[in-house]
């Protein structure tokens, strides 16, 4: 079968490599398309560290069940699904608290150096990190559940109400997915702020005020989009700058949610935090729960969701999206890999 392999910063190739031989509690799916993650792509230039030689990356997932193992029950060849790329041990006081995301034993699908992943055309992961999709849905929206989830959670993670004024900072996949979380939740107020033009312009479309805030000081022009100072507010840059930004256009007991992962290290303004009550809580991945409710939701296609995909490539395609991605020489905002061809309509653009 033929897969996408990181060799080193700023290489990644397609190369043939053996099909996977699935346990019997494993599935193997036939990908339909993945999506390339920021993760990914900062992996492929080697700035996060986060990813490793001779790995097949790809955790943003769609595809059709090809065959499942001897003791796998309840699933079938040929139905359409994503995989949580979540794989915990199951066993542990947090995972059976449904923490999976805290499981000492946590080994994430396309994160670590081993499984191979969904840059391929084919995967083999545990039965259990199978969910199944609608056929009633355009196949390729299932590759969005996991960053979705991803969303989900944050916005979980800050307690979202229908009545807060939620800021969004960072308009990128993960910023696009907290704002269609928090209008999942009923929320009517949310702001996204963002430098770039293209990245605004897709949330304005999917119903955010969009914020520039090279243009206008984002405290003020946040308190006039949302009729006051965001009660809550979902950093999904996570740099100093962003998290300034964050305490300073929020209200007094504000929660802040840090989502983005930025930089390794931030600074923060301590009273901000002290004399002015604001929570900051911290959100990784989501819960299997999670995965599985917005798997449900992605198969109602929400209005708008289908301008999330914004680039279709093939085998061909990868590796220059990849280094387009990585180099920032491109507006694409979600491209996705599909292993036997970008779907026909897409062919040329
Ligand atoms: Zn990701
Ligand atoms: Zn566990």
């Amino acid at each position: 079968m033929k897969a996408l392999v990181l060799h080193g910063d700023y290489d990644i190739r397609v190369e043939d490599r053996p099909v996977p031989s699935p346990g019997p509690s494993d599935v193997v799916v036939a990908v339909i398309a993945t999506g390339i993650c920021g993760s990914d792509f900062h992996g492929y230039s080697g700035e996060n560290g986060r990813r490793h030689p001779g790995q097949i990356m790809g955790h943003e997932t769609v595809g059709r069940i090809q065959s499942v193992g001897s003791a796998v029950t309840g699933l079938d060849a040929g139905q359409l699904v994503t995989i949580n790329p979540m794989m915990v041990c199951g066993s542990c006081d947090v995972c059976l608290a449904g923490r999976g995301q805290w499981c000492g034993r946590r080994v994430v699908l396309g994160v670590t150096p081993e499984p191979p992943a969904a840059f391929a055309d084919l995967v083999a992961v545990p039965a259990t990190n199978i969910v199944v999709l609608p056929e009633s849905m355009p196949a390729e929206l299932g590759a969005l559940v996991e960053p979705m989830a991803v969303g989900y959670h944050a916005v979980r993670r800050g307690g979202i109400a229908a009545d807060d004024r939620v800021l969004v900072i960072g308009g990128g996949p993960i910023g696009q997915a907290c704002l269609m979380a928090a209008r999942r939740e009923g929320v009517t107020a949310v702001a996204v702020s963002d430098i770039s033009p293209s990245r605004r312009a897709l949330c304005a479309r999917l119903g955010a005020n969009v914020i520039d805030p090279i243009e206008s000081d984002l405290a003020t022009a946040t308190a006039e989009a949302l009729g006051g100072p965001a009660t809550l507010v979902v950093d999904a840059v996570g740099i100093s700058r962003t998290l300034e930004d964050a305490f300073a256009a929020s209200g007094l007991g504000a929660r802040i949610v840090l989502v983005g992962m930025g930089a390794p290290r931030v600074e923060l303004p301590a009273y901000a935090v002290s004399t002015e009550e604001r929570t900051l809580v911290g959100s990784f991945t989501y819960t299997a729960e999670e995965f599985a409710a917005t798997a449900a939701w992605v198969g109602t296609v929400p209005e708008g969701i289908e301008a999330l995909i914004d680039g279709r490539v093939g085998w061909d395609g990868a590796p220059k999206s990849f280094d387009d991605l990585a180099r920032g020489r491109t507006s694409a905002s979600k491209i996705l890999v599909f292993p036997q061809g970008p779907p026909a309509t897409e062919a040329g653009s």
